[in-house]
């Protein structure tokens, strides 16, 4: 059975007391409705991480995660975090890849294929992002474009390597757009993914990996996309930052 897995990538929102409030607030609302059966992964602006680790300290399913991490391993880079800096907070997942890193700071696919090799060397679990802008959707070429920037990035990896990804397939245009992908779209693109998976590392480990849908996901379009098949959650933006929807969409499966 694949895990299923909701993320919340807070991007550059939250100070410490707004932090701390909506880390609490999810915390208490897991806890008190009883939700063990999906993993949970909190993604918030690094300088949170103490405050968020302790804070889910001593549930079991929520975990701490980062937004990005260097492609070095350490050094003078001034402004960025290692993976292994993420891993000595205790983070345990990075979310590699995302659209806005590719778009505003011209992150390459062989600059994210070293982030994901460090990520694993230290202990992360990469939370990979994948997606298409809507020229290419509108070009119909968007099945091949996603699955080079998988092959690209990703199919360098060993087996035993590989195995330990999760895929966030984050169409461009329904990112922060309030449009979201509609649930067969999604599940096209996921079984694309998987098969394209399947093709480089066996059905076994394409049938293991978790993939996840990004892009506008909210309570009400959630249950609809996570009922499907080749979908396993969710990489939750905007609605992440809001306690209740983001549980209500954890308890959409
Ligand atoms: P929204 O949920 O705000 O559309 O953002 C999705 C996303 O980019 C998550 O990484």
């Amino acid at each position: 059975m694949r895990k299923k897995i909701v993320a919340g990538n807070w991007k550059m929102n939250g100070t410490q007391e707004e932090g701390q409030k909506l880390t609490s607030e999810i915390v208490n609302m897991v806890k008190d409705e009883r939700i063990s059966d999906v993993t949970v992964v909190l993604n918030p602006p690094f300088v949170h991480a103490s405050n968020v680790k302790k804070l889910i300290g001593g549930v079991d399913n929520i975990f701490l995660g980062g937004q990005n991490c260097s492609d070095k391993a350490s050094g003078a880079y001034t402004g960025e975090t290692s993976a292994s800096i993420l891993a000595s907070f205790g983070a345990t997942y990075v979310i590699i890849g995302h659209s806005e890193r590719r778009e505003y700071f011209a992150e390459s696919n062989e600059q994210l294929t070293e982030k994901v090799k460090l990520a694993l060397e230290n202990g992360l679990t990469p939370i990979f992002c994948c997606g298409e802008p809507l020229e290419i959707r509108e070009a119909g070429t968007h099945e091949a474009y996603v699955k080079d920037q998988l092959t690209e990035s990703l199919f360098g990896l060993s087996e035993e390597d590989f195995a330990k990804i999760v895929i966030a397939y984050e169409p461009i245009w329904a990112i922060g757009t309030g449009k979201t992908a509609s649930s067969d779209q999604a599940q096209e693109m996921h079984a694309a993914i998987r098969a394209h998976l399947a093709s480089k590392y066996g059905e076994k480990i394409a049938e293991g990996t978790s993939i996840l849908y990004g892009g506008s996901c909210k309570p009400d379009n959630a249950p609809e996309i996570f009922s499907k098949p080749d979908v396993d959650g969710g990489l939750i933006g905007g609605a992440s930052l809001k306690s209740r929807d983001f549980v209500d969409i954890i308890k959409s499966f």
